[in-house]
């Protein structure tokens, strides 16, 4: 009986640092494959006060009279967004979420996620007549 109880016990210990593990290793899974259509740049990830987030690249090396897109995107942001899609759907995430996302588009602080599978999601359109801002 013991035995079984610190078994359990220690396989979600092992689950818990597993999931620490796998978060780690997925920290800018979205790099590359975010695009700034301002000027045509990639995001790259970037530091904001100890939370990870995207950023235009012109815009960081040759500054606001080259790009003057400035608008971040937290990976939180990306994470829930990105997760939300494929729970709707149905679809199980067994690497990262990364691997589901074909590429993510970035105009006038909004951005459009295009996945695998031919959908999408946007986020702050401003086109839209009655200012949705998530379509998951
Ligand atoms: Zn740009």
């Amino acid at each position: 009986m013991m035995n079984i109880a610190i078994n359990e016990r220690f396989s979600k210990l092992t689950f818990a640092v597993k999931s620490i593990f796998i978060q780690e290793s997925y920290m800018y899974q979205f790099t590359s494959k975010i695009t700034c259509l301002h000027c045509g740049g990639k995001y790259r990830g970037k530091k904001m006060r100890d939370k990870l987030a995207y950023s235009c690249s012109t815009y960081e090396k040759k500054g606001k009279e080259s790009c003057s897109n400035n608008f971040k995107i937290k990976e939180e942001d990306l994470v829930h967004m990105v997760t939300t899609h494929l729970q709707i759907r149905n679809v199980r995430v067994e690497g990262s979420l990364g691997e589901h996302v074909t590429k993510i588009e970035v105009k006038d602080e909004g951005y459009k996620i295009y996945y695998l599978d031919g959908t999408h999601s946007v986020v702050n359109d401003n086109s839209h007549q009655y200012g949705v801002k998530f379509k998951y």
